[in-house]
């Protein structure tokens, strides 16, 4: 098969062709039709994750029919419409039992423990318990652009977040974590304040739903400004980016007894990213990571999708061939773009 391939962080990547992966017993091998570019690709290129092993194929946020079985798969079959959670939850280990399968302590993640989707095909594992079925009328570019930035945000709202109708929910970062964020926290009935450095990003997240926006440029006081526009603070605060600023600004801007998500990874200088642990006591503030979403979430967000009620595909950017993959991952840095860039292996 084809696939975007790598032997040395940092050095632009390459189409190579390379054997075609085999199923493992519980797992299945997914014909790729629409895998997103998403900034987490960018880091694993850059070295910022120890799970990559060289060489290797990014590619974690897939959707595609299923091309070949294992022999101990009982629910899915060839020809399946499929996505796949970018944690896939190992089935016997605590977090698993605790329905909790984004936080396995076994994990499998393609396109960083593994090979991933950047390619023709790609092996998925525990294909029972993770992969899911996509609803007919969903296309493979929409499936794709769940990917991991969708339903994290997803669950950092729902249900990290608890967001209710009304709330203040500050959005901080409008790349295609935080214009998801935008899009699901509006749609539920709450007030979004986007943040983002350029009017560009924040005219689209006023088209997605937000309320009122704050350009944090030049020097602009973020935490003060949304505590301004929401008569105290946000009730939740979502940082989107995953920067030490953003953190910050994120915790800064809740009202007491708030709640900050944090969904950006940080990585490289940004993992001991300092908080204002004064204020987190005096303010009750509750902190939480978010790491992506366990399958067994899917279906409601599926169900609002197929309602209207939220509408991913709104957030695909533009379509590009594998051949243009590499590029575009080393690009990612210097021009993210708005929106979600969808490959078509
Ligand atoms: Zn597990
Ligand atoms: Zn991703």
């Amino acid at each position: 098969m084809r696939a975007v391939y790598y032997e040395k962080f940092t050095a632009l990547p390459t189409i190579e062709t390379v054997s075609d992966p085999t199923p493992s017993p519980t797992g299945v091998v997914v014909k790729v039709e629409a895998t997103g570019l998403c900034r987490s690709d960018w880091h694993g290129w850059m070295g910022h994750d120890p799970d990559i092993k060289l060489p290797h194929v990014p590619g974690h946020e897939l959707a595609g029919t299923i091309h070949a079985v294992g022999r101990d798969v009982k629910t899915l079959k060839l020809g399946d419409r499929v996505t796949v959670p970018f944690v896939s939850g190992c089935g016997h280990c605590p977090q698993c039992a605790a329905g909790q399968q984004q936080i396995c302590d076994n994990q499998v993640q393609p396109g960083f423990t593994c090979w991933g989707s950047f390619a023709e095909y790609v092996a998925l594992e525990f294909a029972d318990l993770n992969v899911v079925k996509l609803p007919d009328a969903m296309s493979f570019d929409t499936a794709a652009a769940l990917g991991c930035r969708f339903v994290t945000s997803f669950s950092a709202v729902i249900d990290k977040g608890r967001c209710q109708p009304g709330e203040w929910v500050a959005v901080h970062g409008c790349g295609g974590v935080g214009l998801s964020a935008i899009m699901i926290a509006s749609a539920i009935g709450a007030q979004v304040i986007a943040v983002d450095l350029t009017d560009e990003k924040l005219a689209l997240a006023k088209a997605l739903g937000a309320t009122a926006t704050v350009n944090a440029s030049g020097g602009v006081k973020v935490a003060n400004a949304i505590r301004d526009l929401t008569g105290g603070g946000a009730h939740l605060s979502i940082d989107a980016l995953g920067h030490s600023v953003t953190a910050m600004n994120s915790v800064r801007s809740l009202r007491k007894r708030g709640r900050h998500v944090q969904v950006g990874l940080m990585l490289a200088e940004h993992a001991r990213a300092p908080l204002p642990m004064d204020r987190i006591i005096a303010f009750e503030l509750e902190i939480k990571g978010s790491h992506g979403m366990q399958a067994h979430r899917y279906p409601e967000m599926l169900r609002m999708i197929a309602q209207g009620i939220l509408q991913p595909e709104k957030l695909v950017a533009k379509t590009i061939p594998l051949d243009a993959a590499p590029a575009a991952l080393a690009a990612m840095d210097r021009f993210e773009g708005t929106g979600i860039t969808i490959i078509r292996p």
